[in-house]
């Protein structure tokens, strides 16, 4: 079987795990605070604050903009479930934007129509690795005063005009498992606001600077040293992964853009994409998925209901006609790209894709 997501560990983490094991001191101390460090650095930011998954970074960096009841924040419906609950969790409310069609991120000309008085922040997420339109979403922030929260759980080192992702805002990021790097489950957010990061802090801790003073409502967000020891010994591999998805997303790429029927993903210029999922479109996805599975070949599907289609969603009256968006969640289909897939892996998920193809005819 050809996984769609595999975690990359070997005898370096196991070393480091084991390395805190023997210290004694296993919840959160000097291994997040050198990983928060390291992060930072690689994301060309001030701080880093590291937390216990990409969803609790999401929900402290917009807690610690001061996001909360009657604002609203425009983000993209076509995401993991977590972008939009993120905001709901504070209170908030999502105004959704339909996506543009070749990078699936949110479609930088229908975001000004949805901006109201109560509008605080817009939250892009670089969906699968590929940046969002950044120029123009700073643009429109700055003309209008709102905050930038990028979802980039799914873009680590992903660039922009030569830039890191998770550096143009407030940055979120996820390390679960199937990420393109892990620590088992956590996150961290990105930023170079020094409020923002000692908010971020607070609000990880139970809103304490200085234990049991608590000056504001907080949570237990932390990170465990477990955890930033797997993250520290990834986080040297991490470029060393980005190329190898770059690599087997090249070649996918060679093998399968002549096929009539699929469209395989574009990179826009001055972006680098961290092929977090490649991602093809195809009228036909459900059958190719079945037939992929019986020659051993997993896929997925990223994301087969868009959020404000989600039942809970629809509960709360949320009727988006997002046609964009709902097209996308019928055609795609994401291909194993991860690091851990060889050349001759990919001569058999696209040899399978060509002879399913063939099939056809
Ligand atoms: C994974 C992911 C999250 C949530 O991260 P967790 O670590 O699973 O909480 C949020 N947004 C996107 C786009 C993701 O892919």
């Amino acid at each position: 079987m050809i996984p769609i997501a595999k975690p990359q560990l070997d005898d370096g983490e196991i070393q480091a795990v084991t390395d805190v094991l023997r210290s004694g001191i296993i919840a959160e101390g000097q291994r997040v605070a050198e990983f928060e460090e390291a992060f930072a650095e690689y994301t060309g930011t001030q701080y880093a604050v590291a937390v216990n998954s990409g969803t609790a970074a999401l929900h402290a960096a917009l807690l610690a903009h001061g996001i909360g009841k009657d604002d609203e924040v425009i983000t993209s419906s076509f995401s993991f479930i977590a972008t939009a609950n993120s905001i709901l969790f504070t209170g908030a409310k999502p105004v959704f934007t339909d996506i543009r069609a070749d990078t699936f991120n949110l479609d930088e000309n229908l975001i000004e129509e949805k901006i109201t008085p109560a509008t605080k922040a817009i939250m892009p997420v670089h969906l699968y690795g590929h940046p969002a339109e950044m120029d123009a979403i700073k643009d429109i922030a700055e003309d209008h005063g709102l905050i930038i929260i990028e979802d980039a759980c799914q873009a680590h080192g992903a660039t922009y005009r030569g830039k890191k992702v998770g550096s143009f805002g407030t940055g979120a990021f996820s390390f679960y498992p199937t990420k393109n790097m892990t620590t088992s489950e956590g996150g961290i957010i990105t930023t170079n606001n020094e409020e923002v990061a000692a908010k971020a802090r607070m609000i990880r801790a139970h809103g304490s600077k200085q234990r049991y003073l608590h000056e504001m409502l907080g949570y237990n967000l932390r990170m465990t040293d477990i955890s930033a020891a797997i993250g520290l010994t990834q986080l040297k591999k991490l470029p060393d992964y980005t190329s190898g998805r770059q690599h087997n997303a090249k070649l996918l790429n060679e093998k399968l853009s002549d096929i009539e029927g699929i469209l395989c993903p574009t990179v826009k210029e001055n972006c680098t994409h961290s092929f977090h999922q490649y991602t093809i479109r195809t009228h036909d996805r459900d059958e190719l998925s079945d037939y992929l599975r019986t020659k051993g070949i997993g896929s997925g599907i990223y994301y087969p209901i868009p959020t404000h289609r989600q039942p809970f969603y629809k509960e709360m009256g949320y009727n988006d006609s997002l046609l964009v968006t709902e097209k996308a969640s019928r055609e795609v289909l994401s291909l194993p790209v991860h690091p851990g897939v060889t050349d001759e892996d990919i001569d058999t998920i696209a040899n399978s894709i060509i002879d399913w193809g063939g099939l056809k005819c």
